[in-house]
C-alpha cells in the first residue's frame, strides 16, 4: 500500500490531523500504539480557544455528539468563596465555553472521527511495547472493530504459515515480521513457509 502521508500516533493532535488531512483527499495511515486508550494523568478541560480550534477543524460536532460537556461558565473560588464568575459566551471572542470529556473517550472519538474522514487506520501491534509480551490473538480479536475496507496489518508474533493463515481467515490484510526472520538460521525457507500460509 502507499500514502501520502503517515501519522505517527493517534492522539489529540494525530487523529485531528489525520481526519483533516484525509478531508482533504489526502490517503493518510495512522499508526497508534495503544489498542485501548488508558486513564493518563489528563485534564478534561478544553478551554474556549481549543473548542474554537475544534470548531474550524470540525471535530467539534463529533465531540458533542459522543458526551463532551459544555460548560458556559469559569468560576473563581478563593478559600470555598466564588470571586468571580466569568460567562464565557460573553467574553469570549468566538462566543465559546469550555469543553470537558473523560480524556480516553475524546482520544476513541478522535480516531473514530479520523476513521470516518477516511484515514487508513490500521496497524494492530500484537507485541505490548511496554512489556514485550505478544498477544497473538490480539489482531484477530480487533479486525471486526475496524471497518471492512480499512486494511489492517498485523505485526509482530507471526511465526509460520499456519499463523498467517490463521490471520487471513479472519480478515486480516497483511503481516509485518521481524523476529521470526532475525532469528531464522535459513530466512529464506521461512519466508517461503509464511508465503505458503
Ligand atoms: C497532567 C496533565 C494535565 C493536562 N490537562 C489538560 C487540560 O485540562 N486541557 C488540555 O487541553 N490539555 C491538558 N493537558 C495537555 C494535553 O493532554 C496534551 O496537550 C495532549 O494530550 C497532547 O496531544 P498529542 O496528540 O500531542 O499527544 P498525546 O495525547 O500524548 O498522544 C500521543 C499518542 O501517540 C502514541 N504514540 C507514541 N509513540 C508512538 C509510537 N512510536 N508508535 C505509535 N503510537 C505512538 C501514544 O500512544 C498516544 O496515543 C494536560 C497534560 C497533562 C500531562
Amino acid at each position: 500500500m502507499s500514502a501520502d502521508v503517515i501519522v505517527v500516533g493517534g492522539g489529540l493532535a494525530g487523529s485531528t490531523l489525520s481526519a483533516v488531512l484525509a478531508r482533504q483527499g489526502r490517503s493518510v495511515l495512522m499508526i497508534e500504539r495503544e489498542t485501548k486508550f488508558k486513564d493518563r494523568v489528563r485534564g478534561e478541560s478544553m478551554l474556549p480557544w481549543g473548542v474554537a480550534a475544534a470548531r474550524r477543524l470540525n471535530v467539534f460536532d463529533d465531540l458533542v455528539v459522543a458526551g463532551a460537556h459544555r460548560v458556559p461558565f469559569f468560576n473563581t473560588y478563593a478559600m470555598g468563596t466564588m470571586t468571580e464568575h466569568r460567562p464565557l459566551p460573553e467574553t469570549t471572542p468566538t462566543s465559546d465555553g469550555c469543553l470537558h470529556m473523560y480524556h480516553p473517550d475524546l482520544q476513541e472519538t478522535l480516531v473514530a472521527t479520523a476513521v470516518k474522514a477516511g484515514a487508513q487506520c490500521i496497524g494492530i501491534n500484537n507485541r505490548d511495547l511496554r512489556t514485550f509480551t505478544v498477544d497473538r490473538e490480539l489482531a484477530i480479536r480487533l479486525r471486526p472493530s475496524i471497518p471492512a475496507d480499512r486494511i489492517v496489518v498485523a505485526e509482530s508474533g507471526i511465526r509460520n504459515g499456519a499463523d498467517v493463515a490463521r490471520l487471513r481467515d479472519a480478515g486480516v490484510d497483511a503481516i509485518l515480521v521481524g523476529e521470526t526472520l532475525m532469528r531464522a538460521h535459513d530466512p529464506a525457507a521461512v519466508l517461503r513457509g509464511l508465503l505458503a500460509g
